[in-house]
């Protein structure tokens, strides 16, 4: 099994530390929710496409998937989820703005972050992250601020085809007559929308 410094080989070679003020992966922080429960982080990204990425704290690094919708609380919704490098940990805080013309030029916020808890499992016995997401299935509880309850990730067409679906589970936060993801659309961390994270970083950028 490739070690945790392996996995994130892809995301230092996109990035150029001194053009971007995302986290450079060359730390490794051990970094766990409360209670010692792995986090999860979801953070709207406004790239070439608006999309939310979706990582899950699993092997010392943040398993990432982009979902173009956002996630859903009304359990009908399948909400694709393609696959994105792995993500240093200390990616969880990160907010700001990624410059024009480098790697996922853009805004990032963090929509939504807490703990999680996995919920796969094979005649009784846990399966865990790292070999569930190998395997193409997993589930999970979130506990976070605007999401909560049992997910479903569920690779589609196989392992050649890398396209999941991110799906609500019934229990604890359904509700199809929710919608966070357009009702509350500011970071969970700072109360800041996309605009003013954007604005600030510019006016860091003038005055310096
Ligand atoms: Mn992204």
């Amino acid at each position: 099994m490739a070690d945790q410094k392996d996995s994130l080989r892809a995301y230092r070679s996109k990035r150029d530390p001194r053009r971007t003020p995302e986290p450079s992966g060359e730390r490794r922080r051990p970094r766990r929710g409360r209670r010692g429960h792995p986090i999860f982080v979801i953070q709207k990204h406004d790239a070439s496409s608006l999309h939310y990425d979706f990582r899950l704290e699993a092997d010392g690094v943040l398993k990432s998937w982009a979902v173009p919708k956002g996630p859903s609380t009304n359990p009908k919704d399948k909400r694709l989820a393609v696959p994105t490098e792995d993500h240093p940990l200390e990616y969880a805080d990160f907010e700001g703005v990624i410059p024009e013309g480098e790697y996922g030029a853009g805004t990032v916020l963090v929509w939504d972050t807490g703990t999680y808890r996995n919920l796969t499992e094979r005649d009784g016995k846990e399966v865990p992250v790292e070999q569930a997401i190998e395997e193409g299935h997993l589930r999970f509880e979130l506990h976070g601020s605007k999401l909560r309850g049992p997910y479903a990730l569920t690779r589609i067409g196989g392992p050649g085809r890398q396209r999941w679906l991110l799906v609500k589970m019934a229990g604890e936060g359904a509700d199809p007559n929710r919608d966070p993801v357009g009702s509350e659309p500011n970071s969970v961390l700072s109360g800041r929308g996309l605009e003013e994270i954007a604005a600030e970083a510019a006016g860091q950028g003038a005055s310096r």
